[in-house]
């Protein structure tokens, strides 16, 4: 079964936006994945139809209700759908690849898309909401979020990238930075590829690679060398 994402939102013209081009784009034209808005106004209170109200105990902004967003998640995901209930949110789990991996390899994700000052967390708890968060910053609102999220998930699906093994050596899958990169011209502005790259001795192009993306990653992300997962065999020595 294709990954189905299924987002649950104020503005549903924000998708499929970005996603609708390039690789996710044409995986989505090919059925690789499939992706359904529910739109958040149309479960809105009164003639209005309302979402959003003040905050209990008082505060500037406004907050997503517990009764409207519960209508417009059950809608989206009834009864009995196993997929992932996420809510994008600045206190949520930092998304990792790890988990975009794991994400991918599943039936697809019902992602809420927060508002205003946020959610009533009632429904996080009443729905089950996972809440996971894109970075430390904040954004006006979640869809700009599950954006980066789908875009992430949606190119390690089988079949959307060409090349499948040039999802393995990227930055985060070896729990290392990615080596730099080079190509045509030889000489550009006086400067000149390493020559090392074009020596045509695989071995020692690969043991640069490594030695790159481990000092890339000690001198930029030193918090990354410590929680490594183990190296696949023969994959070479790593020095400790
Ligand atoms: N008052 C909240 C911020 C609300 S921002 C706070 O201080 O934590 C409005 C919405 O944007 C959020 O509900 C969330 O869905 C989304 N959002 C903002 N920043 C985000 C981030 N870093 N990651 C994921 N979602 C984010």
């Amino acid at each position: 079964m294709p990954f189905r994402a299924s987002l649950v939102t104020l503005y549903p013209e924000m998708f499929p936006g970005p996603l609708a081009v390039s690789l996710a784009g044409r995986a989505l034209q090919r059925g690789d994945w499939s992706l359904e808005t529910t739109p958040l106004r149309e479960f809105g209170e009164g003639r209005h139809r309302m979402v959003d109200d003040t905050p209990a105990g008082g505060s500037a902004g406004m907050v997503l209700r517990a009764d409207v967003l519960a209508r417009a998640i059950d809608a989206a995901s009834p009864e009995g759908d196993t997929r992932p209930r996420l809510l994008m949110s600045p206190r949520g789990r930092p998304l990792t690849q790890r988990f975009v991996r794991e994400l991918s390899q599943g039936g697809g994700a019902v992602i809420v898309c927060g508002r205003f000052e946020g959610v009533d967390e009632r429904v996080i708890e009443g729905r089950g909401l996972t809440e996971i968060s894109i970075g430390d910053y904040i954004l006006s609102g979640g869809e700009m979020a599950a954006l980066v999220l789908l875009d992430a998930v949606v190119r390690l699906l089988p079949g959307v990238m060409g090349n499948a093994a040039s999802g393995d050596a990227e930055s985060f899958e070896t729990g290392l930075l990615e080596h730099p990169h080079y190509t045509r011209p030889a000489v550009w502005e006086g400067r000149s590829i390493p020559a090392v790259l074009t020596s045509g001795d695989h071995g020692a192009v690969e043991r640069w690679r490594r030695a790159e993306a481990e000092r890339i990653t000690a001198d930029r992300r030193p918090d990354l060398l410590s929680r490594r997962p183990a190296l696949p065999s023969g994959a070479g020595s790593r020095g400790n």
